[in-house]
């Protein structure tokens, strides 16, 4: 059976503003905030407001609003960072990856022949997060 979802999990802390982050997005439904440790730059999550530990248990209702903003913020990053592309990642319970059990999306720009850096490895600073949301908060138009 699938754990129960832990409403103290950090995504639920930052969603209730009670710890901060760098947010290029908000809606009714997502909200869409830089990655401390990014595998590359400009690496972004996008979360549903919904709480649900992973896509194994979500209501399916969650996934039109939340892919719309996936593709918003994909667009967003490719433009602010002249990017050749842009990897979607999704992790779902310990043995695949994750680390946060609040249902997101990484959203990461990608360079022709630039690998990924580790998945949750180091910090990055906080005024390059800061420069980073701002050049994509300028893409979306914000
Ligand atoms: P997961 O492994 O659950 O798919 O990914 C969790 C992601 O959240 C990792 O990429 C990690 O770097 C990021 N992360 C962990 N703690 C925080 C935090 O406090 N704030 C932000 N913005 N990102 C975090």
């Amino acid at each position: 059976m699938a754990e129960a979802y832990d409403p103290g999990n950090i995504f639920a802390k930052i969603l209730r503003g009670e710890i901060p982050s760098h947010r290029i997005y908000e809606d009714d439904a997502v909200v869409a905030f830089i990655d401390v440790m990014p595998q590359g730059v400009g690496h972004t999550l996008v979360v549903p407001k919904a709480p649900s530990r992973n896509i194994l248990d979500a209501d399916p209702a969650t996934f039109a609003p939340l892919f719309a903003v996936v593709q918003k913020v994909a667009v967003a990053v490719k433009k602010a960072f002249n990017a050749d592309g842009v990897t979607i990642l999704q992790f779902n319970e310990p043995a695949s990856g994750q680390t946060v059990y609040h249902l997101h999306v990484h959203v990461i720009p990608r360079f022709e022949g630039v690998p990924l850096k580790p998945h949750s490895g180091q910090m990055e600073k906080p005024e390059v997060l800061a420069e980073n949301a701002g050049k994509i908060r300028a893409a979306l138009g914000n």
